[in-house]
């Protein structure tokens, strides 16, 4: 076992921990990678390993291209999705997948997650964007590879930076976030989580509800980036 690849271990173990603390995750669902971007690898969690079994040295090394590079176990099955996403969006250092139910569910409507209040304006500007269900020739393709795609695609489509939306909806599936380390991918996870089920809950008690206007999604977005943010010490 390479000790080269201590540190990125050490963080994608201590974010996938999070998971199941969070209550983002049942069972062995889920995974985090954290990215060495002079090596040019990640790690990641191994596939079908419950949590609580889990340690920094059964993380697996793997290449921006999906090959495993150190490691016993066998990758998290969603492992080409992450390599793919590393490759070409190069600002990033760390993805999660999960299957929360709220953002789940919102994924399996096929729908945006609309800008309701000030909660989704502290972290994204736009509605959480839901990719597409990708078409058949890509399913019978090398699935978690066209994924990637799949979520690359429709930022292209819609026009977002993957560096000011750090979330997406991946459309009868579930969400994928990601940040520059793996455990702001995390935050954003639970964030994700909590901006759909107040987005849910919204719906539930006004369906014509508005979004949110746009001088508010400004100042709220503003306190927290931006070179005039007051927001935190
Ligand atoms: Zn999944």
């Amino acid at each position: 076992m390479s000790k080269k690849y201590h540190d990125i271990r050490e963080s994608a173990y201590e974010a996938n921990m999070q998971l199941p603390k969070l209550g983002l995750v049942l069972f062995t669902f889920g995974n985090v990678s954290a990215a060495d971007r002079e090596e040019r690898v990640f790690a990641i969690k191994p596939s079908g390993v419950p949590y609580e079994k889990l340690s920094p040295k059964k993380m697996v090394i793997v290449d921006f291209d999906g090959n495993i590079i150190d490691g016993d176990l066998r990758p998290s099955s969603d492992t080409k999705t992450h390599a793919v996403l590393y490759k070409h969006w190069e600002n990033i250092n760390g993805i999660v997948h999960t299957h929360s139910t709220y953002a789940t569910a919102w994924a399996q409507t096929q729908r945006d997650i609309p800008i309701f209040g000030t909660t989704h304006a502290d972290h994204l500007t736009v509605d959480v964007p839901c990719a597409p269900p990708m078409d058949d020739e890509m399913i019978k393709g090398d699935y978690e590879y066209e994924t990637g795609f799949q979520i690359m695609n429709c930022f292209k489509e819609k026009g977002l930076s993957y560096e000011d939306v750090e979330m997406v909806l991946v459309g009868n599936h579930a969400p994928f976030t990601w940040g520059k380390t793996a455990d702001k991918a995390v935050y954003n996870s639970a964030v994700l989580e909590s901006v759909a089920q107040m987005a849910y809950l919204t719906e539930q008690i006004n369906p014509s509800a508005p979004r949110l206007k746009d001088a508010l999604i400004k100042k709220h977005f503003e306190r927290k980036h931006g070179p005039n943010s007051y927001y935190g010490q």
